[in-house]
């Protein structure tokens, strides 16, 4: 997979874009005036693997906290601010090391200089976040709606505020909730700029629906070479958001974190619980940072030859599991209520061999 060529840009020393990794970002949902519960969920997004944590900064009492916040945060932050320039100006000030705002979107041209000098001041890169649902009137005139050339448009005028001005440290992104437009209108863009892309589908719905147009949408760019970061944007628990971006990467052999579990779809061979216990796992590990393969599978006759590549596995028979290695069957665990503990034993002391 050939990625395209972007410029680098460098958020609190986390590098965007050029040989970079895909970066994994998110969004705290808390209210960034509260200190604590934000400074929290950044701290669990960061421990999923986050790298950059964005907040809204929607008024002055949450442009106060951010210094507090800064000072808590184990990985850079980006403020989310709309409309208003001293936001900006105050988030700076308090240490946060991007700013997403759009620069045609904050009034006159004064305001857009003030803003640039003091990013440049900062070294704080500016992303451009172009959302299908608030374009310019004109254009959604001239193009009968948000459509990919809309979003491109819009983006490439609030680029040239910027680069007027030599500011070049910017990422892009042009979010829709339609994926197919998302596509088109990054694939567009990646034509016409080198400056690294912010991708994800915007509004893309709750845990299940929201992960597979987030797969779909961003499998597609990615697998084409495009997207330098990228938000998987979730109806629910942004520490969710974070598991599904490193699959999506994992699946394209772009980024590896964490243990890939391996699971079986279950059929009238399957004599154990198996999806409880392969959730079961799944959680016990959640949080483990090691790449290896671990396989839960429901049955003795083909579970270890399935999963035969899986560093680990553990596969089911009647009133009982048989845990393997690399399909090599190791041990016999009698009793339902045994597989869960044994395992996770097996497991940790493999990862304890690893370690050593
Ligand atoms: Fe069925 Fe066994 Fe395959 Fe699971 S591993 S789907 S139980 S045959």
């Amino acid at each position: 997979m050939q990625r395209k060529h972007t410029r680098t840009v460098d958020i609190g020393g986390v590098g965007i874009g050029g040989d970079n990794p895909v970066r994994v970002q998110s969004m705290c949902n808390t209210d960034t005036r509260d200190v604590l519960s934000t400074v929290t969920q950044i701290n669990s997004l960061a421990e999923a693997g986050c790298e950059i944590v964005r907040l809204a900064v929607p008024d002055d009492a949450a442009a106060a906290k951010l210094k507090e916040i800064r000072e808590q945060s184990p990985v850079p932050l980006i403020a989310d601010i709309h409309f208003d320039h001293r936001l900006a100006l105050s988030a700076l000030e308090a240490g946060i090391e991007g700013l997403r705002i759009n620069p045609g979107n904050i009034g006159d041209e004064s305001k857009v200089d003030t803003v640039v000098r003091a990013a440049m001041e900062h070294g704080a890169p500016i992303r451009i976040g172009v959302n299908g649902g608030s374009l310019e009137k004109d254009l959604l005139r001239r193009f009968g709606g948000p459509t990919p050339e809309a979003m491109v448009e819009s983006g490439l005028r609030h680029v040239s505020m910027l680069e007027k001005r030599g500011f070049h440290d910017i990422k892009i992104s042009l979010k829709t909730s339609s994926v197919l437009n998302t596509v088109a209108a990054y694939r567009l863009m990646s034509g016409k700029v080198d400056y690294p892309l912010h991708i994800g589908i915007t509004e893309a719905g709750t845990l299940v629906r929201g992960a597979v147009k987030s797969a779909v949408g961003l499998g597609i760019l990615l697998s084409e070479g495009i997207g330098d970061t990228m938000r998987v944007s979730l109806t629910h628990d942004p520490v969710a958001e974070i598991g599904v971006a490193y699959e999506i990467l994992r699946s394209l052999g772009l980024r590896e974190r964490g243990p890939e579990i391996i699971s079986c779809p279950t059929c009238g061979r399957t004599e154990i619980n198996l999806i409880d216990l392969a959730e079961k796992v799944e959680e016990a590990l959640r949080g483990v940072e090691e790449v290896f393969t671990v396989a839960v599978m429901g049955c003795v006759v083909n579970g270890p030859g399935e999963a035969k590549e899986a560093d680990i596995g553990i596969a089911g028979g009647r009133g009982l599991g048989i845990i393997f290695k690399k399909g090599e069957v190791v041990r016999k665990v009698k009793g339902d209520e045994n597989l869960l503990p044994e395992f996770m034993k097996e497991i940790e002391a493999f990862l304890r061999e690893r370690r050593s």
